[in-house]
């Protein structure tokens, strides 16, 4: 399981503030839903893009335990898209149809691909959208319906953030890990403005944060698209 985490920077902060250290023990286990289970388990690298001669930067991705289901949950900052490796930030640039910024133009090729994608399963992603949050008259034109959707959630990382966590969808592809159980559709989201549904309870982070983190904690509830 993989929940995308409100960041309020990029890769190059999320190094610098060592924040994989920091990152809030979930209260509920995603998985099983059981409270107070969750125990650090380690970090796992991924790459992710960044401006710049580096091109692209080595980041550790915090992972918790359930004690309960014995099953891991990582935690993954919204500057990265889950198992993209271009950053949400570039590819909304070129969803939005900017060519305009050297990182568009640098990996162009990538995004190409991602957008490619998008348009093979728009289909599919219309039904999950209207099913779950109840979205009608969505574009079939991918570009165009990217703009809806940032626009109705409050921007690119959140709404991969709240797709991803609550309907265990991309635009991209679906994601076994994301996929929430029933009871338990939650993600952390205080940094980023609000979609549709507004949030239901605080999450008490044993270990979170202190005020000056770039980090969050609240929970949303939404439905979940059933399968
Ligand atoms: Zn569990």
């Amino acid at each position: 399981m993989q929940q995308i985490i409100a960041f309020s920077g990029g890769p190059e902060e999320y190094v610098r503030d060592g924040a994989h250290r920091k990152m809030a023990r979930p209260d509920e286990c995603p998985i099983c839903g059981k409270s107070g289970g969750m125990r650090p388990h380690g970090f796992y690298p991924r790459s992710v893009t960044i401006p710049g001669p580096i091109m692209r930067l080595l980041i550790q991705i915090r992972r918790f335990l359930c004690s309960f289901c014995r099953r891991t949950t990582s935690m993954l900052p919204d500057f990265a898209q889950p198992y993209r490796l271009v950053a949400t930030d570039t590819v909304n640039e070129y969803l939005a149809g900017s060519r305009d910024s050297a990182e568009v133009t640098r990996w162009s090729e990538h995004l190409g691909r991602y957008q490619q994608r998008f348009e093979d399963r728009i289909q599919e992603t219309r039904e999950a959208l209207a099913t779950a949050y109840n979205i009608g008259e969505l574009s079939l034109v991918a570009t165009d319906l990217w703009g809806e959707v940032c626009r109705d959630f409050g921007g690119a990382r959140r709404f991969t953030a709240r797709f991803a966590g609550e309907v265990g969808m991309t635009v991209f592809g679906i994601y076994r890990c994301h996929r929430p159980t029933e009871n338990s559709s939650k993600h952390i989201d205080n940094n980023l403005a609000r979609g549709r549904d507004p949030p239901i309870s605080a999450l008490g982070h044993d270990n979170g944060p202190n005020n000056r983190s770039r980090f969050s904690g609240a929970a949303t509830s939404v439905p979940v698209v059933s399968r």
